[in-house]
């Protein structure tokens, strides 16, 4: 890892020259992988809340969430109806721990009431999706990160099933060769 460009893109050095990261798109594949792997697993590496949270919807959104219980489950979430219009939650998945859980949630209905689609994935992983949209709505565009934040965001990255992307489509990576480097600055011809 060279450094950061702008707070939003990573450089970093490779065997055949050199690559640019947009963060942001970086961090969205590694937490869809995650978050997905903890579907799959079903085994969801969960962080429990000091304090549990009421959350209060309106009837049709209650039906939506409901639906879904099952599903933020798996992902990490313990969620459970209490009474008619609200849903306590206790738990959420470890790698959202930073999140606040309500507005989290909140804006998933949201986004599900809406029918937005955000990829041409099937079902879970495109919920899994919209769950990262909704965290992406509270990160600032640009983001100082450290050297070590850096190198580990990549080595996650480079982890990945398919790191070229973020899970809405965004390129995650571009990669640039010494040889056009080399003929930009004439010294091959
Ligand atoms: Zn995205």
């Amino acid at each position: 890892v060279l450094g950061q460009v702008h707070r939003t893109y990573i450089l970093a050095e490779t065997e055949e020259g050199y690559v640019i990261v947009d963060q942001h798109a970086a961090h969205e594949r590694v937490m869809f992988e995650i978050l997905l792997g903890n579907f799959e697993t079903e085994r969801p590496a969960s962080q429990g809340l000091l304090m549990e949270e009421v959350l209060e919807l309106h009837p049709r959104q209650v039906e939506i969430l409901k639906k879904k219980l099952s599903f933020l489950a798996k992902l990490g979430f313990e969620i459970e109806p209490f009474g008619e219009r609200s849903f306590v939650v206790r738990a959420l998945p470890a790698i959202l721990k930073d999140e606040n859980p309500l507005t989290l949630i909140k804006q998933f209905v949201d986004e599900k009431e809406a029918g937005k689609t955000h990829t041409r994935l099937k079902d879970a992983q495109e919920d899994v999706a919209a769950m990262i949209a909704c965290k992406r709505k509270s990160v600032k565009a640009a983001d100082p990160l450290t050297l070590p934040a850096m190198q580990g965001l990549l080595e996650q990255l480079a982890r990945c099933k398919n790191p070229f992307n973020c899970p809405h489509g965004r390129p995650s990576i571009m990669k640039y060769s010494l040889t056009d480097l080399e003929k930009q600055f004439k010294r091959k011809l």
